[in-house]
């Protein structure tokens, strides 16, 4: 009988503090072979912690990690072999061009690589001999993940490797994501971009500080949070309903939690009812958004130092 391959990311109840700052506290995350997995968070909730703690980067107070199933800590070369990184800052050395670290890359972890191949397929031919401090934030970026590729890691850890970079490159990064993910790759990427999260995400992972409130597939997550669908009114005389939040331009808003289309009768009846006409009628659903802020609170709020 064949067993499933072990997943390419196990933390266990990961734990790490900064003196008196928890900044991770007991995380428990896993990302499965053909599999992207996002790690949303606010600022501060302990993100680039978790993944350079993955990446043996940083040692962890407690809790476990494995790669591919290699543990980290009694096996961290064959376990970090599984992994290609990009985390923040991407900073090469200045003079460095494009074809000279990637050679350098291949040459560190004894690998073959079609350098050229790779030029191409992250946009890069034309910067090929550029000295890396002339690079644009966009040529920088695509260059850190053509870096991580190189010796052809099942998994791709990104600390928000969109950040920065123009709709199609985003795309197209995007795109060799997916490529990675169908031929049986993981990735496991931080982002700020709810909207990328909601696209491109097999699953997202919320982190509040420090611990993962949640853990499902984005639609999972719309309807674990409760996150209505809203309805928004406009109508010729300005008119108030039940639960809708109206103003004096006869605009008027609600969040509908389940049923829209009760909701909708309601209001029409309503407006019948009244003599006015409706001018305006539109549902939108709820967003990756609506669930983060429904999960972690939408105030910047200030993360008190947890006792040491
Ligand atoms: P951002 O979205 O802003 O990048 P993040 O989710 O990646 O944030 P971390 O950088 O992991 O968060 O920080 C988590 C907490 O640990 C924060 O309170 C931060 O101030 C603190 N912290 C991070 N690095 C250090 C450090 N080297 N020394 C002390 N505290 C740190």
């Amino acid at each position: 009988m064949s067993s499933a391959p072990p997943p390419l990311v196990s933390l266990r109840a990961l734990t790490k503090r900064y003196g008196a700052t928890l900044a991770v506290d007991g995380a428990s995350l896993a990302v499965a072979p053909g599999e992207i997995v996002g790690l949303l968070g606010q600022n501060g909730a302990g993100k680039t912690t978790l993944l350079e703690c993955l990446l043996g980067l940083r040692a962890a107070d407690s809790g476990e990690i494995t790669l591919a199933g290699l543990d980290l800590r009694s096996q961290p070369r064959e376990a970090l072999r599984v992994v290609g990184a990009q985390l923040q800052p991407s900073a090469l050395q200045d003079k460095i061009t494009p074809r000279e670290a990637l050679r350098f890359h291949a040459a560190l972890y004894g690998v073959a690589a079609d350098v050229a191949a790779l030029l191409a397929r992250f946009g890069l031919v034309e910067k090929a001999d550029a000295r890396f401090d002339t690079l644009s934030t966009g040529q920088r970026q695509r260059l850190a993940l053509a870096l991580a590729l190189v010796h052809r890691p099942t998994l791709l850890v990104l600390d928000e490797p969109t950040t920065g970079l123009d709709p199609q490159t985003r795309r197209a990064l995007h795109q060799i994501l997916r490529d990675h993910r169908t031929a049986g790759g993981g990735v496991l990427l931080s982002t700020h971009d709810l909207d990328e999260a909601e696209r491109l995400c097999d699953r997202v992972a919320i982190l509040h500080r420090g611990r993962i409130v949640a853990d499902a597939a984005p639609a999972a997550l719309l309807i674990r949070a409760s996150a209505g669908t809203r309805l928004r009114c406009r109508t010729a005389q300005p008119q108030s309903f039940p639960d809708f939040q109206s103003s004096a331009d006869g605009l008027a808003h609600a969040a509908v939690a389940q049923e829209a289309a009760r909701a909708i009768a309601a209001l029409t009846r309503a407006v019948q009812e009244a003599g006015n006409t409706l001018v305006e009628l539109q549902l939108s659903p709820p967003t990756l958004e609506d669930a983060f802020v429904a999960l972690t609170g939408d105030a910047w709020d200030d993360k008190p130092e947890a006792a040491p």
